[in-house]
Formats: C-alpha cells, sequence, structure tokens
C-alpha cells in the first residue's frame, strides 16, 4: 500500500505543490486507487495530484471523514471520473445533495463498519456532536487508520477501532491537537502507544507538540511533508 499527501499547509516534499489548509490522501493498492477527503480547493487538488503523477480521474471510491470545507471543497474535482462516495452517518444534512448537485451521484452514508474492499474499510462515529468515519486499510497483517480531524478524539477512534477487532498499527491524519494544552497531546500520544500503535504521521490539525510527542516515543518514522508518498 502507497499514500500520498496531496492536501495540506506543510511544507512541500516535492517542488510544484500547493499548501494549503485542508487534508486529502491518496491510496494506491493493487488495483486500486482510493481518496481519504479532498482538502479545500479543487484547482489545489488537482494541481497537486498532478504534480505528484497521480490521476484522480482513476479514482473509484472516496472516503469522507466530515463535511467540513477543508475535507470536502475538493471534491468538485473528481465528478468527471464518477467514483462512489462514502459519507459518514450523522447530522449532517444536505451532504448527498450537494455531493449530487456537483456531479457525484454515487452516494453511500455508512451507518456501520463496512468493508470497502478486500482489507479496506470505513469505521464511523455518529455518536459524536461533529460526527466522524475513518478508514483502515490492511497491510502486512495490522491495518492503518485514516483520520480526517479526528474531532471525536482520536484515542477514542483508535480505542473504537481496536474493540472491533482491527489491530490499529499506523494513525495517519488530522489528530486535531493543534492549540491544545501540552498534557493533552503527551496523555493521547501516550494513549495510542498503548492502544499498539507503533507508528503516527501528523498531519492537517495536529499540532507541533504531537509531533514532539510522536518523536520522543519512537512513534515518528517519517517527516510529514505535502506530496510525499509513503509505503506500508
Ligand atoms: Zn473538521
Ligand atoms: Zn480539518
Amino acid at each position: 500500500m502507497e499514500y500520498t499527501v496531496i492536501y495540506d499547509d506543510l511544507p512541500s516534499f516535492i517542488e510544484g505543490c500547493t499548501r494549503d489548509f485542508g487534508l486529502s490522501v491518496h491510496i494506491s493498492l493493487e488495483g486500486l486507487s482510493l481518496l481519504f477527503d479532498a482538502g479545500s480547493r479543487p484547482e489545489v487538488l488537482l494541481k497537486n495530484s498532478r504534480t505528484a503523477g497521480l490521476d484522480l480521474s482513476k479514482i473509484r471510491l472516496v472516503v469522507v471523514s466530515h463535511p467540513h470545507t477543508d475535507h470536502t471543497g475538493g471534491l468538485k474535482a473528481l465528478a468527471s471520473g464518477g467514483p462512489t462516495v462514502y459519507v459518514p452517518h450523522g447530522q449532517h444534512k444536505g451532504l448527498q445533495e450537494w455531493l449530487n448537485l456537483i456531479g457525484l451521484k454515487e452516494v453511500v452514508v455508512v451507518k456501520g463498519v463496512r468493508e470497502l474492499y478486500r482489507g479496506v474499510y470505513v469505521i464511523p462515529f455518529p455518536e459524536s456532536q461533529i460526527s466522524e468515519q475513518a478508514l483502515l486499510v490492511e497491510s502486512g497483517g495490522g491495518y492503518t487508520m485514516f483520520v480526517g480531524c479526528s474531532h471525536p478524539g482520536v484515542h477514542y477512534m483508535v480505542g473504537r477501532a481496536v474493540e472491533e477487532g482491527f489491530k490499529v498499527e499506523r494513525v495517519v491524519g488530522g489528530l486535531h491537537l493543534s492549540g491544545q494544552p501540552e498534557y493533552k497531546a503527551r496523555a493521547t500520544v501516550m494513549e495510542l502507544k498503548r492502544l499498539g500503535v507503533k507508528e503516527l504521521l501528523p498531519l492537517h490539525c495536529s499540532g507541533d507538540l504531537v509531533l514532539q510527542y510522536a518523536n520522543l516515543l519512537g512513534m515518528l518514522r517519517e517527516k510529514p511533508s505535502l506530496c510525499k508518498t509513503y509505503r506500508a
């Protein structure tokens, strides 16, 4: 499995990618390209994916973590490929209608843990105030969990996935600890380690303290960068 950060405000690994607030990760598996979130602006999503050598028209599945604009605005760039879009169940009235309006006709509302493809699952958290869902992709016997903003709390989300039987070894995405007190970042990273997570790739709204603690606990294997491809 390979995954490329194609939308974030992180410094870029290669020349020509535009840094912007939001999150999108392109994931390639044998025989499948999928997208987790779509960033804020369609033109930036298109430009960054092209620069990273990725073709958005090949995307078959899109998983939307939650409907905040910094995760959904770029979806307009995908309409021509006609992918199936999986959206979280919860309080997101009108999301499906908006997706249809911008040309995405295949929309599936996820109400429980669901297998999208061999070794690819979505897990929803509709009980949270801002309901969100995460993507789980299996490789080498463990799972990489992709998270959008972690509004329900990343420790809670990973804990639930572990309860559901997923051996979560790696967490990639927004951990929503930017601007939070130090003790929260520290306790969260320690709890993730206790839950069996070996590696963190904090992106988007994670904050610098998470990076420091992940590094301290030996969980930061690679530096988070825009337009960089990682292998798992
Ligand atoms: Zn959000
Ligand atoms: Zn966000």
